[in-house]
């Protein structure tokens, strides 16, 4: 198997609503669609910036998979890790465009041995659920959308926070009001803390029963990490702290975290991100699989991670129901909060729509 192609495609996708989080708002997703083409077969990439978290723009993007076309073309899909070495020599940062080609490579060779991605990588789940984000609003008007995600069918909330801490205790009181103690809720500051107000907060926030506080503080500051976790009974999860099995090995030495939130686009794929799960596994911790502004394409690639891998016990991967349109057809489906796993070869995506 032989790469003859790389075909790069812009993406502008509006969001149903705008999105807040403690970094500021996000109102459409500017993401990059690639296909890596052999004689017989198409792999499906998607790379989705987030200027604020990774530091990528679509045009950087764009520019970026020019310069990593040359590496492709003539490669052989199954020399992914020799692929993946030059690309990194070729290319610091630029995680989400890794993430495309990682994830394009590994649909290319599920198509020439005939299984699923998750199959050949573990196969330890075909299905898990997934939570559903409430950006930052009034405190009443995000209690008003948690009572909607329930009657969806959701069992997980994942709340924004970081802001004013007194308006974050109300926002977390108010939702836990509306939705009884049967629904999980978790909350993610987005770095928007100090840790003597992490501390002050989360302490509040216990009495809620939240199941873990996302990156409380900015994420350089790794012993503010372990100071706010050595001070609230709720699990602190690394996210921005969290992009390479570089960086997950140093917070597990540093006992800052109790789980991290992996994502393709920090991470730079599939492959590192099942890395960064086993360093986590070895240490006696549990992952969880978020997104960015992601299409069903780049959704259905995590879905694969999710189900590959032991330990990675949650799943925050709601971004594609969040847009006016998913370009994916096929790929995972989600239903209630259940995210299902394609039955088809390599990813199971079957086409991506990008005019
Ligand atoms: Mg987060």
């Amino acid at each position: 198997m032989k790469i003859r192609e790389l075909e790069i495609h812009p993406l502008l996708i509006p969001l149903k609503e705008p999105f807040t989080i403690s970094l500021g708002t996000i109102e459409e997703s500017n993401n990059v669609i690639i296909r890596i083409k052999t004689d017989e077969f198409t792999g499906y990439g998607e790379a989705a910036p987030a200027p604020r978290i990774t530091g990528d723009t679509q045009n950087q993007i764009i520019e970026g998979l020019k310069h990593v076309k040359k590496i492709l073309i003539g490669k052989d899909p199954f020399d992914i890790i020799r692929i993946e070495e030059e690309i990194d020599r070729a290319l610091r940062g630029n995680h989400p465009l890794k993430n495309a080609v990682d994830m394009a490579l590994l649909d290319l060779i599920g198509k020439e041995i005939k299984k699923p991605v998750y199959k050949f990588l573990g196969g330890y789940r075909s299905e898990f659920r997934t939570d559903f984000t409430i950006g930052i609003k009034k405190p009443e008007e995000m209690a008003k959308d948690a009572i909607k995600i329930v009657e969806d069918g959701f069992d997980t909330i994942k709340i924004k926070v970081g802001v004013d801490p007194e308006e974050d205790i109300e926002r977390i009181k108010r939702i836990r009001d509306a939705v009884g103690y049967k629904i999980k809720l978790r909350a993610d500051a987005n770095q928007g803390w100090s840790p003597k107000e992490a501390v002050k907060a989360v302490k509040s926030m216990e009495k809620y029963d939240l199941e873990l506080i996302e990156q409380p503080v900015p994420w350089w500051n790794i012993k503010g990490l372990r100071w706010v976790r050595e001070r609230v009974d709720i699990p602190v999860m690394a996210d921005e702290s969290v992009f390479s099995p570089q960086d997950a090995l140093r917070l597990i030495e540093e006992k800052a975290v109790d789980m991290f939130n992996i994502k393709l686009m920090k991470c730079g794929g599939i492959t590192n991100g099942i890395k960064i799960a086993n360093i986590a596994e070895a240490a006696g911790m549990e992952c969880m699989v978020g997104c960015m502004s992601e299409t069903g394409v780049a959704i259905t690639a995590a879905s694969h991670l999710v189900a590959s891998a032991r330990n990675i016990t949650r799943a925050d991967l709601d971004s594609s129901l969040t847009l006016v349109k998913d370009p994916a057809k096929g790929g995972v489906k989600i239903e209630r909060g259940k995210v299902i796993l394609p039955d088809g070869d390599g990813l199971g995506i079957e086409d991506v729509v990008v005019s």
